[in-house]
C-alpha cells in the first residue's frame, strides 16, 4: 500500500498534456503537434516563463490569478485548487510552475496516469508540506478509486485509506497539509462532475493571437541568442497554430535552417522559406491536417463524417484527432461539428483549392 516511489512521481517534470501517437509520426508532423518531444525538454525548461510578468497573452487568466494569489498570500493561506484546461502546448504546465513561484511555494509534479493506486496518492499527499503546489497533469486520466480518495483531501485535507483486505481490512484517517492542487486537462468534458466541482478556480486557455505569439518568439530568440527580424517572428507566429510550444519549436527549426542555408540571420524570406521547407503552410497546417481536410473535402465530398471514420481514413488514433488536430481546425473555421459528424466548411474547400460540391 505504501510502496509508491514519490521521487519517481515527483520527478516527472517533463510530462505532456495529451496522449498521442508521436512515435508513429513523421518529423514533419512532429513539428506542428502541440506534444512535447524528448529533444525539447531541456530547451523548454529554459524558455518557460517563471513569473506572471514573463507570461505573455491569456490576459484575463493572468490578471485573475494575480489578484487571487495576492489575496491568498496576504491571508497567509494556500491558494484554492486550480484547474487549467485547453489543447496541448498552451501553457498549463507553465502556469502551474508560476502559481508555485508566485506563492513562494514548492512545486510537486505528477500526472493522472502515474497515480495508479490509492496508496500512490497517499504517499504523494502525505509527503507534501504546508502550502505546496501539487501539479497533476492529465488529471482526467485519474482512475475512479484514486479520485474518490482525492475528494476529501481537496476539500477537508484528510485521507481515508483502507489497509489490508477482507475481514482484516481497516480504515485509517490521515491528515494532509493544506496544499493547492493544480490540475491540467486537455478535455474538460472527460472530468467527472464531482472532481470539477472541487476546483475553486477554473480557467480555459485559448489559442494565442499572432501578436502574443510573436512576442513569445522574440523572447525565446533572445534567450536562445538567435538573431531574427520583426517580420520573421510574425511569420513564425502566424504559422504556429496559436500554440506557444509550436512557436518555440518552429523558431528552433527556422534557426537550424538559417544556420545551414542563410548564414544565421533570420529575415522574413528565410523564415518563410524554412517553414515551407518543413511543410508548414500559411495557416500552420501540416500534412496530417491537410490529410484530414483532404478526406473531408474529397473522399467524403463535404458530407458529415463520424470521428472514427475520419480516423480510419487518415490512419490516426481518434483521441489524437480529437485532442490535437480537431480543436485548431474548428477554431480556424475549416471544419464544423454537427450532430451527424464532422464536416468541411467552404473555407476548407477554398484553402485546398478544391471545388465544393453543388
Ligand atoms: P501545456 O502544459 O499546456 O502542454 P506548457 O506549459 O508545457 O504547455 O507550455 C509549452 C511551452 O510553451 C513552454 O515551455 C513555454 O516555453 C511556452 N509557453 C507556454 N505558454 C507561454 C506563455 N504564455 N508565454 C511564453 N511562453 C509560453
Amino acid at each position: 500500500m505504501w510502496e509508491a516511489d514519490s521521487d519517481d512521481l515527483f520527478g516527472n517534470a517533463g510530462s505532456t498534456s495529451s496522449g498521442g501517437g508521436l512515435g508513429r509520426q513523421t518529423p514533419a508532423a512532429r513539428a506542428v503537434t502541440g506534444e512535447l518531444t524528448g529533444e525539447d525538454i531541456d530547451v523548454e525548461r529554459s524558455l518557460r516563463p517563471q513569473s506572471l510578468a514573463d507570461y505573455c497573452g491569456q490576459e484575463r487568466v493572468v490578471e485573475n490569478l494575480r489578484v487571487l494569489i495576492q489575496a491568498a498570500r496576504a491571508r497567509g493561506e494556500a491558494l484554492d485548487h486550480v484547474i487549467f484546461s485547453g489543447p496541448p502546448g498552451l501553457g498549463k504546465t507553465t502556469l502551474a510552475g508560476i502559481v508555485a513561484n508566485e506563492m513562494g511555494a514548492k512545486l510537486r509534479t505528477t500526472s493522472g496516469p502515474a497515480i495508479e493506486r490509492t496508496g500512490d496518492l497517499a504517499a504523494i499527499l502525505t509527503n507534501l508540506e504546508e502550502g505546496d503546489v501539487l501539479f497533476v497533469d492529465e488529471i482526467h486520466r485519474l482512475n475512479h478509486q484514486v479520485e474518490e480518495v482525492l475528494y476529501p483531501a481537496m476539500e477537508d485535507f484528510f485521507l481515508d485509506i483502507v489497509i489490508g483486505k477482507g475481514p482484516a481490512a481497516r480504515s485509517i484517517r490521515l491528515d494532509v497539509p493544506h496544499f493547492t492542487l493544480v490540475g491540467a486537462t486537455t478535455r474538460t468534458g472527460l472530468l467527472t462532475g464531482p472532481l470539477r466541482d472541487r476546483f475553486g478556480i477554473s480557467y480555459r486557455l485559448d489559442y494565442y493571437s499572432v501578436r502574443d505569439l510573436a512576442t513569445i518568439v522574440e523572447r525565446s530568440a533572445n534567450i536562445l541568442g538567435v538573431q531574427l527580424d520583426h517580420d520573421a517572428s510574425a511569420e513564425i507566429a502566424s504559422r504556429s497554430r496559436g500554440t506557444p510550444r509550436l512557436a518555440n519549436r518552429l523558431l528552433k527549426r527556422v534557426r537550424d535552417y538559417a544556420q545551414v542555408k542563410a548564414g544565421g540571420q533570420i529575415t522574413w524570406e528565410v523564415a518563410a522559406e524554412a517553414l515551407s521547407f518543413f511543410e508548414i503552410d500559411e495557416l500552420g497546417l501540416d500534412w496530417m491536417d491537410l490529410k484530414i481536410l483532404g478526406a473531408l473535402t474529397q473522399t467524403f465530398r463535404g458530407r458529415p463524417v463520424g470521428l472514427s471514420t475520419i480516423a480510419s481514413a487518415v490512419a490516426e488514433d481518434p483521441s489524437t484527432l480529437e485532442d490535437v488536430y480537431e480543436p485548431y481546425l474548428l477554431q480556424q473555421g475549416l471544419i464544423v461539428r454537427t450532430p451527424q459528424g464532422r464536416q468541411a466548411t467552404l473555407a476548407a474547400f477554398e484553402h485546398l483549392g478544391v471545388t465544393p460540391p453543388v
